[in-house]
């Protein structure tokens, strides 16, 4: 064997292995997308906060994470199920009703791959009702003009439990608009609804701008279906939207709700399902700060509250290496 030619494969092995050790790099490029709600609500901004956090280490794990604007819940965990989205949010109600295949998800069965990451906010049912409308209570929107949301979203999935255990049916309004949430504050101002119902965590724009601009009133939801309902299911609880959080709106308004949850498949990958825990809680001062309805967030709370589907086994490494579960 010449000296050249053993010259020659060193430099071709020592080509080979640079070309190696510079592959992982390259295949590592990879794209996550979130799928959020409408653009006015809280989903897509909390979501907005976890892929800037996500994005800010993206040299390290070489993921960059997007969000996608959806109809909301329902939508996003037959979307998830699909494999067409890679993480999403969802109502703690969706998520345990697509756990067990039952409300929304009883024709197509249970989701069996759906995977919790986190939970996050709580989402009070929002009722809002046209100033002009005299409403002081939801019984009064019998024969009215309401927008119970569009098809996909949790607001619908939880509107229609809510309808159900009031014995009331769509044709219970005069008009029952399928209005996503982008278009209901709109609607409610130009006089084309008299009120609508909204999942959503607090403060929300989409609260804000009818409160605002024409005067809109958050409605209570309380009484015996109401106290039945929360007695009855694990995922709802009361809670209170405070006194003065927008304006026109001095008083508290009672009302029961939901947990946001963050949710993927079992086939999305859990490097990709750690690298978004770890970006969230390794940043969790500036995680809260980016939208006001994160600000009262626990970790503690976060790994257990409102999760029915099994945990990511991306998120649970991150979880056990903290020591917050075993
Ligand atoms: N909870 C709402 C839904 O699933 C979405 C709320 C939001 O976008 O913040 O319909």
């Amino acid at each position: 064997m010449s000296a050249k030619f053993v010259l020659n494969a060193l430099a071709t092995a020592a080509t080979l292995a640079a070309a190696v050790a510079s592959a992982p790099a390259v295949a590592q490029q990879k794209f996550v997308t979130i799928g959020t709600g409408g653009v006015t609500g809280v989903y897509y901004a909390a979501g907005g906060a976890i892929c800037r956090l996500v994005n800010k280490d993206r040299a390290k794990h070489g993921i960059r994470c997007s969000v996608e604007s959806t109809g909301g819940s329902v939508f996003n965990v037959n979307t998830i199920k699909a494999g067409e989205l890679d993480l999403g949010f969802t109502q703690s109600d969706v998520q345990f009703n697509a756990v067990k295949g039952i409300g929304q998800f009883k024709d197509a069965g249970a989701v069996g791959d759906l995977r919790a990451v986190f939970a996050v906010h709580p989402e009070p049912f929002t009722v809002v009702a046209r100033k002009e409308a005299n409403i002081t209570k939801f019984e009064d929107f019998k024969g009215k003009r309401f927008n119970v949301g569009n098809p996909g979203s949790g607001t619908r999935s939880s509107m229609e439990e809510m309808l159900a255990a009031m014995g009331w049916k769509l044709s219970d309004f005069s008009l029952a608009s399928e209005l996503k949430a982008d278009e209901h504050g709109p609607a409610l101002c130009d006089g084309k609804v008299d009120g609508f119902f909204y999942g959503v965590g607090h403060p929300s724009a989409n609260i804000q701008d009818p409160t605002t601009s024409c005067g809109a009133k958050l409605v209570s939801l309380t009484g015996p279906v109401v106290d039945k309902l929360v007695a009855d299911k694990p995922y709802y609880a009361k809670v209170t939207i405070p006194a003065g959080l927008y304006p026109n709106n001095p008083q508290a308004t009672n009302t029961y709700g939901v947990l946001a949850t963050v949710v993927a498949s079992s086939k999305t990958p859990a490097d990709t399902v750690y690298a978004v825990t770890k970006a969230v809680f390794d940043n969790f001062d500036e995680f809260k700060k980016l939208h006001p309805a994160l600000a009262n967030l626990t970790p503690q709370s976060m790994v257990k509250d409102g999760l029915s589907a099994p945990l990511h086994e991306g998120a649970a490494r991150y979880y056990k290496e903290k020591g917050w579960i075993q």
